[in-house]
């Protein structure tokens, strides 16, 4: 027979952009079981990223129900399982009826830039300056707020509901702790402060409901969930269903956040860059919010209950794995993601291709909403194809010259997501004063060891990587083992998560950093203005 092996545990559904993951994480952070699943991207027309709210749903149950056997069979005991935190792709946008806790349309998904048209108007209504300071966030088509703006005035049953009073919106934490504690049975209807401050609703400093910014975007009479601590024992209820029913869900953060609470940058001062479907640097502010003066985000960080809530800068990238994936499925330059290190690794360099991938436009530290992809390349030899003549200034073309091969868009591709990397961290500090010196990683596309040390090439900085790269659900864990105190104290998560690291140090000179900053700067010019 079987030895059974009895232990604390905490546990974290991850429901991420592309993915949604389910790990069991013993005392010292090591995950025991997990299972993963994707999920369909649904893309109506160009430009509009959906997710249906059942899809993510199941995928979560699916990887409930996997990790759960495998931990059995493992010989662990289910009841050891102390509590439940739960991660998710944030400004996901979900509408249902709160009558019938059916959705009303598909999520409207982060990246999805329909809302384009919308931004551009309101940017010039009377007040637009004043929602930074407000909320942290500056308008554009990433938070919750236009997304919901544009569902209600464009989706027939979703502004009946609303003029009904029965339209319940919720970020993607909502929508599953909702349908996971009960849904229309009595299901939680709450949220907390990190992801309610990516809606441009919530107060930055309060952390609640702000009426000016419910008024502006005109979403007042919406039902919208009850914001409680990212870390509570008795806000989030417990699993109505599956192997899990009646386990405590106790824990709950925007995926970014979880990221660094997961690398447990707790004091001001530390940062962490996840780099998966897009990429976010969050940089811990302390106790007070910092209002960018340089294009990044102010979000909160953690708001555990019984702690001062902590803030962070941040600075979202739009594109990062997802232009992998690009590589992979639209382009076929390789089979699978993990290629794009070895096929850019053939070549030394990108032989001047810049490619600047803001297929959602570009976000911090630029914002331009009209962005899109452009390929830059050097300038030609004179008896180049005759078409690039009609650039005989810029020596831009969307295009490449019959010296560029797939190897040079590889390499181009992982530097896009490096040097916008090194625009944040310019931009964070003329904001916060201090200069970084070690950059902790993860997320997708840190498991390539050549997309690294391009990193730190380009930035300059070490670049430090777990060797654990499940720090979103990690720090999930964290949040829900807090709460029913596995852990009491920050200091007692010292040693998690520390062996094995590796660092990848900068073998460049700053002159040639600077240089190729500098043309990147360039390119970036160039790919404005492409939307009508
Ligand atoms: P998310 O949580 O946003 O769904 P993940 O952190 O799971 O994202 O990362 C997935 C992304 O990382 C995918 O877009 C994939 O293309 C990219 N990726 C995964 N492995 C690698 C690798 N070895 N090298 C480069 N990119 C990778």
């Amino acid at each position: 027979k079987k030895k059974t092996i009895r232990g604390t545990y905490t546990a974290a559904i991850d429901q991420g952009t592309t993915s949604s993951r389910f790990i069991i994480f013993d005392k010292e952070g090591q995950p025991q079981s997990s299972h993963q699943v994707e999920f369909p991207q649904i893309y109506p027309h160009a430009g509009w990223v959906e997710h249906d709210p059942f899809d993510l749903l199941k995928s979560v149950q699916t990887c409930i129900a996997r990790a759960c056997e495998q931990f059995v069979d493992r010989g662990f005991c289910l009841e050891d399982i102390k509590a439940i935190g739960i991660t998710n792709q944030r400004e996901t946008t979900v509408v249902w009826d709160t009558n019938t806790g059916k959705p009303l349309y598909n999520a409207v998904v982060w990246p999805d830039t329909r809302t384009s048209r919308l931004v551009h108007e309101l940017k010039r209504r009377e007040g637009a300056d004043g929602l930074l300071e407000r909320c942290g966030l500056p308008l554009s088509t990433y938070p919750s707020s236009v997304k919901l703006m544009w569902l209600i005035k464009h989706i027939p049953s979703v502004k009946q509901a609303y003029s009904q009073g029965r339209l319940s919106f919720g970020t993607v934490d909502t929508w599953l702790l909702y349908n996971l504690t009960g849904g229309i049975d009595g299901g939680k209807y709450v949220t907390d402060p990190t992801n309610a401050s990516r809606t441009m609703f919530c107060n930055i400093r309060t952390l609640e409901y702000d009426d000016y910014l419910l008024d502006w975007f005109g979403v007042k009479g919406v039902n919208l969930p009850k914001i409680v601590p990212s870390s509570d024992p008795d806000e989030y209820g417990f699993m109505a269903e599956g192997p899990l029913k009646g386990t405590k869900i106790a824990g709950c953060l925007g995926d970014q956040s979880a990221a660094l609470v997961g690398q447990c940058a707790f004091s001001p001062g530390m940062a962490k860059n996840t780099y998966g479907t897009g990429c976010f640097l969050l940089y811990n502010t302390g106790t007070e919010p910092v209002i960018s003066e340089n294009g990044l985000l102010s979000t909160v960080a953690y708001a555990f209950k019984g702690h001062k809530p902590m803030y962070a800068l941040e600075g979202s990238i739009a594109v990062a794995g997802s232009a992998v994936k690009f590589l992979r499925d639209n382009l076929g330059l390789i089979k699978h993601s993990h290629e794009i290190g070895d096929l850019a690794a053939t070549v030394k360099n990108t032989g001047g291709v810049i490619f600047v991938t803001a297929f959602s436009g570009l976000f911090a530290p630029y914002w331009i909403d009209d962005a899109r992809g452009t390929i830059c390349t050097p300038p030609l030899p004179p008896h180049a194809l005759s078409t690039t003549n009609l650039f005989p200034r810029s020596h831009t073309v969307v295009g490449m010259t019959q010296y560029t091969t797939k190897s040079h868009i590889a390499r181009a591709t992982i530097e896009a997501v490096c040097y916008q990397t090194r625009a944040i961290l310019d931009a964070m500090e003329k904001d916060s004063g201090t200069t970084l010196t070690s950059l902790c990683v993860d997320g997708g596309m840190s498991n390539s060891d050549i997309c690294m040390q391009i990193q730190a090439d380009i930035v300059g900085i070490e670049v430090d990587r777990p060797q654990m790269r499940e720090t979103t659900a990690l720090g999930a864990a964290i949040a829900a083992g807090f709460a029913v105190d596995v852990w009491k104290e920050f200091h007692e998560l010292k040693g998690i998560n520390r062996e094995g690291r590796t660092t990848f140090i900068p073998h460049t000179e700053v002159s040639e950093r600077e240089a190729k900053f500098a043309r990147w700067t360039k390119a970036v010019e160039r790919c404005k203005g492409w939307v009508d």
